[in-house]
C-alpha cells in the first residue's frame, strides 16, 4: 500500500475561525431572534417588537424601548467578546442578565448584515451604524430615533451556502419564531411583545403588559387554553440540601391537544429539561389518560450556584443539582392537583 505523506498543519485565518464559530452560535434564524430578544430584555425594555421576512433569512428586525447603547461603545459593539454584562469569571455565579459572553451580535455580523439604530436617554437624536465581520463599517450616522434600540439583520447566512440552502428547503422558521415569542411573552408578562411578518398589517402575536399570569396566557394562547388551567405551587426549603420554588399553571382534564406544550423558565431563563417533561407526561398519562398531552407553564427558582449557566449558548437543555428530588416533588404536587380536580369534578357530576 502507498503511504501518503502527512498533510501540513497550518493556522486558520481569523475570518474563517470566526465564521465557523458564528455558525454555531447562530444556527438558524430563530436563534438570532432569541439572542436579540434576550438583549432587549437585558436592556430593561417594556415593549419588544419583531418583524420577519422569509422566515428570517431575508430580514429580522427587533425594536425595543430599553436603555439604548452609548455612542462611544458603538465601534466595539459587534466585536467578539465585548459585553457590558460580565467582567470577572466569578461574576457568572450571580449573573442576572441573560447574555454575558458578548458573542451574539458579533456572530450575526459574521453570517449576516447588521444595522443598529439606538438612542440613549436625554439625547436629541440617535445613531445608526452598520457592521460586517465584527467591524463597524463607517462612523455612526446621526439619525432620528425613538427611545431604545432597533437591530436589523439582513441576508442571514449569505456566506454559508449549504446552511442557506438547507434552510430554504425546509419549512421556514417563522412558526418557531412565533412560538418562541409566545413563551417569552407569558413569562415576562410586564413586557409587551409583538411579532409580524414584514409588510403584514396584523401581528401574529400581540401581548399586552399585565400583572396577571392567566391574562398573559389568555392573550397569547387564547381562551381555550387559559380557561382550562390550574395554578400550581411548590417549594422545598431544606437548608441542608436543595432549596427551590416553583409556580405555574397546568391544564386540567378538559384540555386536550395533539402534543404537550411545556414552557419552562429556570431562574428566568427559557430552558428545556427533558427529564422533567417526561416525568410530567408520566403523571398525566396515569392520572388523566384522556388529557395526557398537557399545557404546562412553569417557573422554577433555584439558588444560582445550583444551575450552571455557562453552557454553550445553543444548549438550552439544563441539568440541575438535586434534579431527582426536585422532579419527584413536582410530580407529587401535580399528581395531587390532578386527583383533587378530578374528584371535585366527579363529585359535581354526581350531584
Ligand atoms: P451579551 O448579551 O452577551 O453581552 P451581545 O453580543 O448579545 O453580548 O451584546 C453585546 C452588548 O451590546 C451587550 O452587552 C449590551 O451592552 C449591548 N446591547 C446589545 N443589544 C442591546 C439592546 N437591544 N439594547 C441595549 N444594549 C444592547
Ligand atoms: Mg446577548
Amino acid at each position: 500500500p502507498t503511504h501518503k505523506e502527512p498533510p501540513r498543519i497550518h493556522r486558520l485565518d481569523e475570518a474563517v475561525v470566526n465564521r465557523i464559530a458564528a455558525g454555531e452560535v447562530i444556527q438558524r434564524p430563530v436563534s438570532a431572534v432569541k439572542e436579540l430578544i434576550e438583549n432587549s430584555l437585558d436592556a430593561g425594555s417594556t415593549a419588544i417588537s419583531v418583524t420577519v421576512k422569509d422566515g428570517g433569512l431575508k430580514l429580522i428586525q427587533v425594536s425595543d424601548d430599553g436603555h439604548g447603547i452609548r455612542y462611544e461603545d458603538l465601534p466595539i459593539l459587534c466585536e467578539r467578546h465585548t459585553t457590558s454584562k460580565l467582567s470577572k469569571f466569578e461574576d457568572l455565579q450571580s449573573i442576572k442578565s441573560m447574555g454575558f459572553r458578548g458573542e451574539a451580535l458579533a456572530s450575526m455580523t459574521y453570517v449576516g448584515h447588521v444595522t443598529v439604530t439606538t438612542i440613549t436617554k436625554g439625547q436629541l437624536h440617535g445613531y445608526r451604524a452598520t457592521y460586517r465581520d465584527g467591524i463597524m463599517e463607517h462612523e455612526p450616522k446621526a439619525c432620528a430615533a425613538v427611545k431604545g434600540t432597533h437591530i436589523m439583520i439582513e441576508n442571514l447566512f449569505y456566506n454559508m451556502t449549504a446552511r442557506r440552502k438547507t434552510l430554504q428547503n425546509s419549512a421556514d422558521d417563522y412558526p418557531k419564531i412565533v412560538d418562541l415569542i409566545c413563551r417569552f411573552a407569558i413569562h415576562h408578562m410586564s413586557v409587551s411583545f409583538s411579532c409580524r411578518k414584514h409588510g403584514a398589517g396584523r401581528a401574529d402575536v400581540h401581548s399586552v403588559a399585565t400583572s396577571s399570569r392567566l391574562d398573559a396566557i389568555r392573550s397569547v394562547y387564547g381562551l381555550s387554553v387559559a380557561q382550562n388551567l390550574m395554578k400550581i405551587e411548590a417549594s422545598d426549603s431544606d437548608p441542608s440540601s436543595s432549596i427551590f420554588e416553583m409556580d405555574g399553571f397546568i391544564s386540567n382534564s378538559n384540555y386536550t391537544a395533539k402534543k404537550i406544550t411545556m414552557v419552562l423558565f429556570i431562574n428566568d431563563r427559557l430552558v428545556e429539561c427533558g427529564s422533567l417533561k417526561r416525568a410530567i407526561e408520566i403523571v398525566y398519562a396515569a392520572t388523566l389518560p384522556k388529557a395526557s398531552k398537557p399545557f404546562i407553564y412553569m417557573s422554577i427558582k433555584l439558588p444560582p450556584e445550583h444551575v450552571d449557566v455557562n453552557v454553550h449558548p445553543t444548549k438550552r437543555e439544563v441539568s440541575l443539582l438535586n434534579q431527582e428530588v426536585i422532579i419527584e416533588k413536582i410530580q407529587f404536587v401535580i399528581e395531587s392537583k390532578l386527583r383533587n380536580s378530578n374528584e371535585s369534578q366527579t363529585f359535581q357530576e354526581q350531584r
